[in-house]
């Protein structure tokens, strides 16, 4: 009787024992598991932090390239749109002239160019919708924008 007894409870003994044993096993294996996890987390976040500074220095100049070519296009864009044509055009001569005296496109306002420097100083072309223009006065006779100018001038105040 006393001999099952002291059985029994060495039986129960050695199962907590185990238990207990596989509990603290468990537990170092868990935690030990937890740590290696965190501490790896940390290496891999050192490491993107720290190893490829290079690549995100890249990553930020080619953004930065990318941004000011952005811009770039978008401010040469417009400034090759239609050139303020909200300005007030006075139509003599055969084409149109702001209040600076500067020749502008009859059709889309365009500043125009001389056509041929040095040959015929009365031909002025656009350079926007290629079209030529000839100064010519009433009559007919070719002008210079020197001579238009001066008769602009004379309409315009006189
Ligand atoms: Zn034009």
């Amino acid at each position: 009787m006393l001999s099952k007894t002291i059985k029994s409870t060495a039986k129960f003994f050695a199962n907590l024992m185990s238990n207990i044993f596989a509990v603290v096993l468990v537990g170092i294996v868990g935690v030990s598991t937890l740590i290696a996890w965190a501490t790896g987390t940390i290496d891999f976040l050192l490491q993107s932090i720290t190893i490829p500074t290079p690549l995100w220095a890249t990553i930020v100049v080619v953004l930065l390239c990318c941004l000011y070519t952005y811009l770039k296009v978008r401010q040469f864009r417009t400034t090759q749109k239609s050139p303020n044509v909200q300005e007030e055009l006075y139509e003599a001569f055969g084409v149109y002239w702001n209040n600076q005296y500067k020749l502008r496109c009859l059709k889309c306002k365009w500043p125009l160019k001389c056509a041929s420097k040095g040959q015929d100083p009365s031909l002025f072309w656009c350079s926007n919708c290629n079209t030529k223009f000839a100064l010519r006065d009433p009559n007919g006779n070719p002008l210079t924008e020197a001579n238009a100018i001066e008769r602009l001038k004379e309409v315009l105040i006189g």
